[in-house]
């Protein structure tokens, strides 16, 4: 059998990791394998565990990019049933290949990771997945602005480091699409 795509995505703070690693909680309750990875770049909280914004943690193969991820899974002995990939919007667009022959291979695979970045624009590699994905689930975070339950996208604070700038609530907060334009406009 051909294994199942889940993407989940979302902003910032909506509760893609903890989503991802409840997804592999469900797979290791059931004694199944499991593996996780993360991108280097990601050192928010950890060097080698995913953790999530309340501390939920699992340990995790961490990799420079795509080509290395698919070598370390190639090495394997034993194939697991799942593969998890967290913050895959930091990923290079041809892990939308590779995740689909991990799929073919018979895996279940979950990818974890921002549909936009702070410019309200796609990230190539989510986009990717989420056009090859089984399921696609979009999570929304509270708007740190107005307080409701429905922000879509992740605003940066300070303006600099480009897309890939990886960053805390010192540098990002989840808005709605309404208080974004407001805060484009009136800064
Ligand atoms: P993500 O991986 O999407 O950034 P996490 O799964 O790491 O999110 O963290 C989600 C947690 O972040 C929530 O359970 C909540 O405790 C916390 N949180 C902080 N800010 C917000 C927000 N604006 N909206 C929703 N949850 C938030
Ligand atoms: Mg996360």
């Amino acid at each position: 059998t051909v294994g199942k795509l889940t993407v989940i995505t979302g902003p910032m703070y909506s509760g893609k990791t903890t989503e991802l690693l409840n997804f592999a909680e469900i797979y290791e309750i059931g004694r199944k394998k499991t593996l996780i990875f993360k991108p280097a770049i990601d050192t928010r909280y950890s060097a080698d565990d995913v953790v999530t914004h309340k501390f939920h943690k699992m340990p995790a193969r961490v990799v420079k990019d795509t080509k290395e991820l698919f070598e370390y899974y190639q090495t394997l002995k034993e194939k697991p049933d799942a593969v998890f990939i967290d913050e895959v919007h930091f990923f290079d667009a041809e892990l939308a290949v590779i995740v689909k022959e991990i799929a073919l291979d018979g895996v279940d695979v979950y990818c974890a990771g921002l549909d936009m970045s702070y410019l309200w624009e796609p990230f190539e590699t989510t986009a990717k997945l989420m056009a090859l994905a089984d399921e696609v689930i979009k999570k929304k975070a509270v708007c740190e602005v107005c307080g409701e339950y429905k922000a879509t996208l992740s605003y940066k604070l300070k303006s600099n480091g480009g897309v890939f700038d990886v960053g805390g609530k010192d540098k990002y907060i989840a808005v709605c699409k309404e208080c974004y334009e407001r805060y484009e406009k009136n800064g």
